[in-house]
């Protein structure tokens, strides 16, 4: 079942593929979180889909059955780790090359379109400008920015929306995520997938309710700021940015000098643990003693 926030597009899209007038190099775009990769598979099974509904992918066609076994002759993926270089992109744009082996499209996907090197965006440029007819192009990225600009002009672009809280919640609860708080919500950007990630058992890094308990045991002197910021220093970015927002909040509220300093305090330590080789737990000292004598 597509998540409700990416529904409207995947409809949308389904209807142009219809239609035969779907842009053959889109670019969703949206922050890490949000479900780009969750509606570009949809998207990608439906453009493969031979008896294509109005709801999207039939689910039971050749195709379909390929494609969910993971099988799919017409279907490629780019996965780059840190960068994505002008041989993998040379590769992808050769496969989409000839006839679809199923006899229908033929899709490529680049999940993190951002990553990849000038050259490869070059490499790519002549197939976005020039696509075979039944060749389709999904690029993705939580930094448009990043991209080339004339790799940007020639894609069709799409945001994926932010869903509203309630509709995190009601989603979260169908994944069994049940009392999830909008203060969670809040602190992940209301990124579905973000917010589930940090709740899935086994989670690495620290969860909000983690850092909710660890500042209430700051405040109520039960940990130095020392201690915390030792404990986590690994997760110090994160920490401070949620004090940020905590802070700021707070500041709104009273508009004293001393929580707008306290929010300032956060602003610069965000910078400084932008450098590499900094003493995190150093800097999260500094941030935290703040908040032990200006509580939240
Ligand atoms: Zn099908």
């Amino acid at each position: 079942m597509m998540p409700g926030w990416l529904r409207p597009l995947l409809l949308k899209f389904t209807d142009r593929l219809r239609l035969r007038s779907l842009h053959h190099a889109l670019l969703l775009s949206g922050i890490a979180g949000t479900g780009k990769r969750v509606l570009a598979t949809a998207l990608a099974k439906t453009i493969l889909c031979k008896q294509v509904s109005d709801e999207g992918s039939c689910g039971q066609c050749q195709s379909c059955l390929l494609f969910e076994a993971g099988n799919h002759p017409d279907y490629h993926q780019l996965v780059s780790e840190k960068q994505l270089g002008v041989d993998a992109v040379r590769g992808g744009i050769q496969k989409l090359a000839g006839t679809a082996q199923l006899g229908n499209n033929k899709v490529l996907v680049i999940p993190d379109a951002d990553t990849m090197t000038e050259a490869a965006s070059n490499a790519l440029l002549k197939t976005l400008e020039e696509p075979t007819v039944n060749t389709y192009l999904l690029l993705l990225t939580s930094r448009k920015t990043a991209l080339l600009p004339t790799i940007l002009s020639r894609c069709e672009k799409h945001d994926i929306p932010l869903p509203a809280e309630q509709t995190v919640i009601d989603w979260l609860a169908a994944q069994g995520m049940t009392d999830v708080t909008p203060a969670t919500i809040k602190a992940y950007g209301y990124a579905p997938y973000t917010v589930l990630d940090s709740l899935q058992e086994g989670a690495e890094g620290l969860s909000f309710t983690g850092y909710q308990q660890g500042i209430a045991d700051l405040m109520g002197n039960k940990e130095s700021p020392r201690s915390l910021a030792v404990r986590w220093q690994e997760h110090a970015v994160q920490v401070v940015k949620w004090l940020q927002s905590d802070a700021h909040e707070k500041y709104i509220r009273t508009l004293h000098s001393d929580d707008y300093l306290a929010s300032l305090k956060c602003q610069q330590a965000s910078v400084q643990l932008q450098h590499p080789g900094v003493n995190k737990a150093v800097i999260l000292t500094g941030v935290l003693s703040v908040f032990s004598v200006n509580p939240l």
